[in-house]
């Protein structure tokens, strides 16, 4: 007695839940939730364009601009070290013709004390060698003192170049960051007319709609050309009587193809 009341009761539980569905099945209007899903459509877009750029477009952009600055920073110092090491390869050959000046200086005051001719002859050589040394010393300081003299010129040039190119970099890199900052506060307020157009949207609707925005790379509804017969996301042929299915709007239709909601923009005035 008391399972027959149960199942009774269950009975009626159902029928209500199933009068309740029905009852929202009926009294939603599909053509203008699909409508509302079309609208809702058009924030999603802009917040997956925006995302992209904002997520992987402009990161990209910097990455490259500082890859290429970096390679032109790396240049720069180069050149700076060659031209630093320059002047000390200079250093070194002023230094061993000093230090070939004093030797001749000093061999040539010997020269009074020595008491044979043969020694005297000996020291005249050595003084003549050493002043060969000294001879091509002194040309190769001449020749590094010439490439000094051009690489100050090209390196003059050099830095200024440098110094726009770090202008130029700098000033790419604060547009793309401030442009970054200037989608965020779009995206805000996208979301923000996201959260109020989905509060109009059936439940049940949205969720679907939804799982297809996160799967279907930010479109879930895809308009069908009905001159070409074809759907709008994915060029897919869309028959005859699946246009006048989708027509009709007592169930959502979707392309057989790319799983997406379907609808005819000339029934919205699109
Ligand atoms: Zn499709």
């Amino acid at each position: 007695m008391v399972g027959a009341l149960r199942s009774h009761r269950r009975g009626l539980w159902f029928k209500s839940r199933y009068a309740h569905f029905l009852k929202n099945i009926f009294s939603m209007d599909l053509k203008d939730e699909i409508r509302k899903l079309v609208e809702l459509q058009k924030v999603d877009t802009e917040l997956y364009t925006l995302s992209f750029k904002k997520e992987a477009e402009i990161p990209q952009r910097l990455d490259a601009l500082k890859k290429e600055f970096e390679g032109k920073k790396k240049a720069f110092e180069l050149s700076l070290e060659n031209a630093k090491q320059l002047q000390l390869k200079k250093k070194e050959k002023e230094l061993n013709l000093a230090t070939k000046e004093d030797a001749i200086k000093k061999s040539q005051g010997q020269l009074f004390q020595l008491k044979t001719n043969k020694e005297y002859q000996a020291k005249l050589t050595e003084i003549a060698s050493l002043k060969a040394d000294a001879s091509l010393l002194e040309e190769e300081v001449l020749k590094v003192l010439d490439e000094i003299e051009n690489t100050d010129k090209k390196s003059k040039e050099e830095k200024n170049a440098f110094a726009e190119e770090e202008k130029k970099h700098k000033e790419s890199e604060s547009g793309l960051t401030s442009r970054i900052g200037e989608i965020e506060a779009k995206l805000k307020s996208l979301e923000e007319k996201k959260v109020i157009l989905s509060k109009d949207i059936d439940k049940n609707i949205l969720a679907k709609y939804e799982k297809l925005i996160k799967t279907r790379s930010g479109l879930a509804v895809s308009p069908v050309n009905v001159d070409t017969e074809n759907c709008g996301a994915c060029h897919m042929r869309i028959t005859a009587q699946k246009i006048n299915e989708i027509k009709m709007y007592s169930e959502l239709v979707l392309c057989e193809n790319c799983v997406r909601i379907l609808y005819i923009p000339e029934d919205f005035s699109l």
